[in-house]
């Protein structure tokens, strides 16, 4: 079940490319920082994050992980902000779509589409539903890595594997931004242009969106937690690691980023037994669910600061003119 294949796309050249130039812009408009409070309308200054949150602890690792790294002090500060943003954001998105995985199995929920589809799905729905700047950050940080994988795959040479469990990695940051703008047309409508969505697509995604929603909400209406319900025991570690890994077992610790998700998983659902979250060295790139244990590697976050560090530059390839092309209907 693990969240990352290599994928190409079927999409065309122009598309992507516009893709990568939206979500970079979007970096400083009104979606809102990744890391700080709720969306705020365009135009308006960043505000700090609330003490003690996530989020200003995000802004503490960044202080630290500069004083330690000299390669990351070296970075340009946008750059180094953006490339932690990135890992953190996208190691986010895999945790719940794992979780997806978990609730479907631990809840023993009828599943009629993709089982990859489903959990992509779910971690986009309590994103949305979190509905803050920061976690509609999470989805557009989620968003660019696959536009990322899919500039690396092409690079590389990586064939697209059609008979993959996954979604080619196109349709998946697209299926992202059609659940946004499905949700919340307002809000969206300009993130869904920049990546040159149709009209027609969005009208559509508001249709996709209402039925995903209405399709996960009603299976996990009987699993929501009561105020009254006892909380489930949710065990929780993260393994040493050595050399290039480290760095990741320390930020992830220091941020608390497992007791954070637990904390709003534990909060919401009513899960009928225990169950594990790890964060570990494993060998090998990849996140999964098995067994009742959420596993996530550190390799991964390596992964993903690696594929930033090589293809986030071209996140700046194209220029904000393309948002004004409007499609034919
Ligand atoms: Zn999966």
């Amino acid at each position: 079940m693990a969240v990352l294949q290599p994928a190409a796309s079927l999409a065309n050249a122009r598309r992507p490319a516009l893709f990568g130039a939206a979500l970079l812009l979007l970096l400083g408009s009104g979606i809102g920082p990744l890391f700080g409070q709720a969306a705020p309308p365009a135009a308006q200054p960043q505000a700090a994050p609330p003490p003690g949150s996530f989020a200003a602890r995000v802004v503490e690792i960044e202080r630290s992980l500069v004083e330690s790294s000299p390669r990351l002090k070296r970075l340009p500060a946008a750059k180094r902000k953006a490339l932690i943003e990135f890992v953190i954001g996208n190691i986010l998105f895999v945790s719940t779509h794992e979780l997806g995985h978990g609730v479907l199995a631990e809840l023993e929920l009828p599943n009629l589409g993709h089982d990859e589809d489903a959990a992509d799905n779910f971690a986009i729905l309590t994103a949305l539903k979190v509905g803050t700047g920061f976690s509609d950050r999470v989805l557009i940080e989620a968003a660019k890595g696959w536009y990322l994988s899919d500039l690396r795959d092409k690079a590389t040479g990586e064939k697209p594997e059609y008979y993959d469990a996954h979604g080619m990695n196109l349709q998946r940051a697209y299926q992202i931004i059609c659940m946004m703008v499905g949700a919340n047309p307002d809000k969206f409508k300009e993130l869904a242009d920049l990546t040159k969505m149709p009209e027609d697509r969005q009208a559509s995604c508001k249709t996709d969106f209402t039925f995903m929603a209405l399709s996960w909400e009603t299976l996990l209406k009987p699993y929501l937690r009561a105020p009254d319900q006892p909380k489930q025991k949710i065990e929780l570690s993260y393994g040493d690691a050595k050399g290039k890994l480290a760095v990741y077992a320390k930020t992830f610790r220091e941020l608390r980023l497992l007791e954070t998700f637990a904390e709003l998983i534990d909060e919401r659902y009513n899960w009928p037994r225990p169950f594990s979250m790890e964060m570990l060295e494993c060998g090998e790139v990849g996140a999964n669910w098995r067994a009742r244990k959420l596993r996530i590697c550190y390799e991964m976050a390596q992964e993903f600061a690696e594929l930033y560090r090589d293809y986030g530059d071209k996140l700046k390839s194209v220029q904000p003119q393309s948002k004004t092309k409007k499609k034919k209907t």
